[in-house]
């Protein structure tokens, strides 16, 4: 759990102990009390230890929010920690820092019919509480604010699609959606709840259950638990179906990458949110905005490769920081 949520967890913990009350009372009192830290765990336990937010940072980003009049908003994982679903590499709380599986490679998907067999099974058992996260503030807030047109564009890095949940329009998906299954071997795309129930009727009796989730909808099962687990093929030409997402070792299709590079030449400027900016195809975004002069913004609670590039850098958690943005507010050079 993040240093802070935990201070905060121990001193409401103190708290209850010390109260004296009735014990129907203390007994409502502890079942409540209980049922919220349990939920603020469990909206908090993949977010990293983050520092309290200063005034001046909230200044310095609101001035940045103010004079711009057409952003360009890129998310990362970091966003989403906040809605239970965890990051890849940040330190302490992502997937690589508490566990060993790694995420699949897009060659050995295609190449290995065991590989795929073990993803599937893995994608089937974390899907009901995979598809069931919800949008958290920092969605809402960005959805607010394409409503009153400060965002021209949000490119997310996220394959969760809560920005789509939130209701933000104007929107690319940059490694696309969890949402959706594509066939390698026809233009066939369809539902993941329908591949869910074309799983569920391949294996009517398969089940398994698992405690680990990860960044993209996958759990960990053993070799044993996957064994006998039937892969759909596609319904239309038979081929091998894959979510419309892109694997660590594929690439962004082309198309997309100038669709977003043109959205980015039509804005004035950059703000970055819950990204370390790791992976280069976030990230050329940000060296194309610098080459372009365009002021930047980040809000990460760590360290990212863009820091270089950045006019205003604030190290903090991205709702607090965004809960205290007027984005209404303008500035008017005369
Ligand atoms: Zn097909």
């Amino acid at each position: 759990m993040a240093g802070c949520t935990k201070a905060i967890y121990n001193y409401n913990i103190s708290k209850m102990r010390t109260i004296t009350i009735s014990s129907k009372a203390q007994n409502f009192i502890t079942t409540n009390l209980i049922s919220i830290l349990q939920k603020q765990h469990h909206s908090t336990q993949f977010v990293p230890e983050f520092q309290p937010i200063q005034t001046e940072d909230v200044q310095k980003l609101q001035y940045f929010v103010s004079d711009a009049k057409q952003m360009f908003v890129m998310t990362g994982a970091g966003i989403s920690t906040e809605s239970g679903i965890p990051d890849y590499r940040s330190e302490g709380v992502g997937l690589y820092a508490r566990s060993t599986n790694r995420p699949v490679q897009y060659q050995d998907y295609v190449k290995s019919s065991t590989i795929r067999q073990r993803y599937w099974a893995r994608n089937y058992v974390a899907w009901p509480r995979w598809s069931s996260t919800q949008p958290n503030q920092t969605h809402k807030t960005l959805a607010d604010w394409e409503n009153e047109g400060k965002i021209h564009w949000l490119v997310t890095q996220n394959v969760d699609s809560l920005h789509f949940k939130a209701g933000s329009k104007n929107l690319t998906e940059l490694h696309g959606s969890t949402y959706r299954i594509m066939c390698l071997g026809c233009d066939n795309m369809f539902p993941r709840t329908q591949l869910q129930d074309m799983i569920a009727a391949e294996n009517p009796n398969w089940s398994a259950a698992s405690a680990e989730h990860a960044p993209d909808g996958d759990v960990a099962l053993s070799p044993e638990q996957v064994a006998g687990f039937k892969v759909p093929n596609c319904n239309k030409c038979g081929g091998t179906l894959k979510p419309d997402i892109t694997f660590f070792g594929d690439n962004v299709a082309r198309d997309k990458v100038s669709f977003v590079f043109n959205k980015l030449e039509e804005c004035d400027s950059v703000l970055v949110l819950g990204s370390s900016l790791q992976v280069y195809s976030g990230y050329r975004f940000l060296m194309r905005a610098a080459e372009q002069r365009k002021p930047i913004g980040i809000v990460n609670i760590g360290s990212t490769r863009a820091d270089h590039l950045a006019n205003v850098m604030v190290k903090a958690k991205c709702s607090d920081v965004l809960a205290r943005i007027d984005c209404t507010d303008s500035i008017h050079w005369t």
